[in-house]
């Protein structure tokens, strides 16, 4: 058995390509283009590529990105007052602090800042109470794109054993929260989890975000399961003696046994930025008090 393989780089693409549709629709016919402000402290080379590309990918769908690269020194205090400016500003409907902050900022702080209209990493308390009580709200981009990724091999997961690893608030505890909406029984694993293999075996769902290189292996995997591995790890013995990039999977073991897989890379990473482009376009309309869109992609794929 071989199995399916994800593509979540061509699925990501489908669905920013709808957001510029969309995009482009609100700006024709209500004249708002969606700004997203992106905040970054510092020079940490990895956060500058990532806001980099975000921006980027922001402009591509027809957006409007708000750049702010502040010195690595700044105070939390004019870190808030940046925020509460982002926060009044009609412009822009997004507003992203690029995490990890710098020592001596409180992250908690800055997330709880920002206006909860406005938080399109999904972060703020508000939002994490709003996904927990079913209510709108503003959900965190990995997540999202996992379940987006789940749905392109089940229409349905309503019954199915889902096993979370990891209870990370960025990831395997919205995660856990979403497949529980869809209706699945869903176990969370974590350090302290007893017999991890057993609880994995049992999965018909396995979604891994531990950041523990190729962990998961192939002999714990339930025949035909999905795996979604949100898990980016560099490790050394890639061509030519570089480094390269590994799932928390061991891919080429579980590929022998799954039922589908999402690779690493190439898998939930490009579902992340497509969801920030979603949810800034959300918030965009909610906040005009226009009608969200429902994002419908081409033939073969569902509709958002
Ligand atoms: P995190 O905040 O470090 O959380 C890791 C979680 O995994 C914790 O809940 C931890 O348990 C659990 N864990 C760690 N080792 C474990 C083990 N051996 N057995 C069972 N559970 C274990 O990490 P994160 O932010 O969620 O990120 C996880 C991975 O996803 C990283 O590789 C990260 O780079 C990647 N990631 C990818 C994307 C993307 O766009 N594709 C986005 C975000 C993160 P405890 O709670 O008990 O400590």
């Amino acid at each position: 058995m071989t199995a399916r393989i994800i593509d979540g780089k061509a699925i990501a693409a489908d669905l920013r390509a709808a957001v510029k549709d969309e995009a482009s629709r609100l700006a024709a016919t209500r004249g708002i283009v969606p700004g997203l402000a992106v905040v970054l402290l510092g020079d940490d080379a990895a956060s500058k590529s990532y806001v980099s590309s975000k921006s980027r990918a922001v402009a591509e769908v027809g957006m409007r990105p708000f750049d702010h690269h502040l010195p690595a020194g700044t105070s939390e205090a004019d870190l808030l007052d940046l925020v509460r400016k982002l926060n009044a500003d009609p412009a822009v409907h997004g507003i992203l602090v690029q995490m990890p902050l710098p020592p001596g900022i409180d992250a908690k702080r800055v997330i709880a800042s920002i206006d909860p209209d406005k938080d399109v990493d999904g972060f703020h308390p508000l939002n994490i109470g709003r996904l927990m009580t079913g209510l709108p709200a503003l959900v965190p981009c990995t997540p999202m794109g996992c379940i987006k990724l789940i749905k392109t091999v089940h229409q349905s997961i309503a019954g199915y054993d889902a096993l979370m690893v990891g209870r990370s608030h960025i990831v395997g505890s919205p995660l856990a929260q979403l497949l529980l909406k869809e209706n699945a029984t869903v176990t969370v694993a974590h350090t302290h989890t007893s017999d991890l293999p057993a609880h994995c075996r049992r999965a018909d769902l396995l979604c891994v975000a531990i950041g523990c290189a190729e962990f998961i292996r192939g002999d714990w995997i339930k025949p035909g399961a999905t795996v979604i591995d949100v898990g980016i790890n560099r490790v050394s013995g890639g061509e030519g003696g570089k480094s390269r990039i590994a799932g928390d999977v061991n891919f080429a073991e579980a590929l022998a046994i799954a039922g589908a897989i999402t690779p690493v890379p190439g898998g939930v990473g490009p579902m992340t930025i497509a969801y920030l482009l979603v949810n800034t376009l959300r918030a965009a309309c909610a906040l005009a008090d226009v009608p969200v869109p429902s994002l419908t992609r081409p033939a073969g794929v569902d509709r958002e």
